[in-house]
């Protein structure tokens, strides 16, 4: 992997990523000026969950032209967030961040009474796949994908060094369905100055585990899910030599699969060279799966699970995949239950949801 690290108009790092040495000395000739975050962080009192209030945000891109689109290289005149020609992986940040360095210089926090507010730092990135507008991540050959991969991986080392930095969370929303407001394949990198609420809940489970069990609760469920591999109702969709893939035995979703490493990390940064040779294969035949679920390729949430640092207990690097979808032509929607209680009602079980991965 090949990395040139430069800079846009208006001071945002542009970082490329490549396969083989290329010189990435394009300039950004757009007028811009630096913008101004004035994100906060509000922690609920009831819950303790932080939530990021950035009302800045407002003025942002919304499904533009595909001859307008930002992430596309800039070409025959026309200037976007990448000023080369072509690129292979590119990485920028975010020009309307929900979180950002610079609201630490516009936001002063406080507490009051039950009332805690901080500013809203950290960074947001976009990850361009491709340049290839009408791709989608399912489209990359392995040696592509697996730059994806480098890049995630050597996102997360640098964000984790910065002092404002707690979770690097790297994922992708394919589809208008899930709120996609851009159609060129991309993903985004969140790196939150605090540890997420659901992060947070399975650190606390894990070390109840450890307490109760004296083992890792990761382990343990990995094995509980490659024991049954072969059966008949085994959750385990993909099995391979460094990474299986399950349904969980409680999916939330009607299609949800949780990829883990065989060998257990707390980040993309740990894994072995054994485990990222073998990830393209195993995920994008995952994709592919996803694909042929229903008539139109599924809308789906690709989520990478790190541990924050510092943490007391580790979280098991793993990627969770799930399509807001239930049948062709139907969005399962957070509703009453879902969005008023937090909990969920799946209509599929999750050993025939596999099976029908497993088969198609
Ligand atoms: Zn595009």
């Amino acid at each position: 992997m090949h990395k040139t690290v430069t800079k846009l108009a208006d001071g945002r790092e542009l970082i490329y990523y490549d396969t083989e040495p290329t010189v990435r000395d394009a300039v950004d000739a757009r007028p811009l000026e630096p913008a101004a975050s004035t994100s906060e962080i509000r922690v609920d009192p009831f819950t303790g969950d932080a939530v990021t209030i950035a009302a800045h945000r407002q003025g942002r891109t919304y499904h533009p032209p595909a001859d307008e689109c930002p992430l596309c290289p800039s070409r025959d005149g026309r200037l976007s967030e990448v000023p080369a020609a072509d690129y292979q992986v590119a990485v920028f940040e975010n020009r309307f961040p929900s979180l950002a360095g610079s609201s630490a210089d516009h936001v002063t926090p406080w507490t009051d009474g039950p009332y805690a507010l901080t500013p809203g730092t950290g960074r947001c990135e976009v990850v361009c796949f491709t340049s290839d507008h009408g791709a989608s991540f399912v489209d990359l050959t392995e040696r592509r994908a697996r730059l994806v991969l480098d890049a995630w991986t050597d996102r997360t080392a640098d964000l984790h060094a910065r002092a404002d930095v707690r979770q690097v969370y790297c994922f992708e929303n394919r589809g208008a369905d899930i709120g996609v407001t851009l159609g060129h394949p991309h993903g985004q990198i969140y790196a939150f100055p605090f540890t997420t609420p659901r992060t947070a809940q399975a650190l606390a489970r894990a070390a109840e585990h450890l307490r109760a069990t004296g083992r890792n609760l990761y382990d343990d469920v990995l094995a509980a899910e490659r024991a049954t591999a072969g059966r008949e109702d085994s959750r385990v969709v993909l099995a391979g030599e460094h990474w299986t893939a399950f349904v969980p035995f409680a999916a939330r979703w009607p299609y949800e699969v949780h990829l883990y490493p065989n060998r257990r990390v707390a980040d993309l940064t740990a894994l072995d060279e054994a485990a990222r040779a073998e990830f393209p294969r195993i995920y994008l035949d995952l994709l592919r799966r996803f694909d042929r679920l229903f008539p139109e390729p599924a809308p789906y949430i690709a989520a990478w699970h790190q541990t924050p640092r510092p943490a007391e207990t580790e979280l098991a690097l793993h990627l969770e995949l799930f399509t807001v979808r239930r049948t062709a032509g139907k969005l399962k929607y957070l509703a009453g239950t879902e969005s008023g209680m937090g909990a969920f009602m799946n209509d599929i079980r999750p050993e025939t949801a596999a099976r029908t991965l497993r088969e198609l």
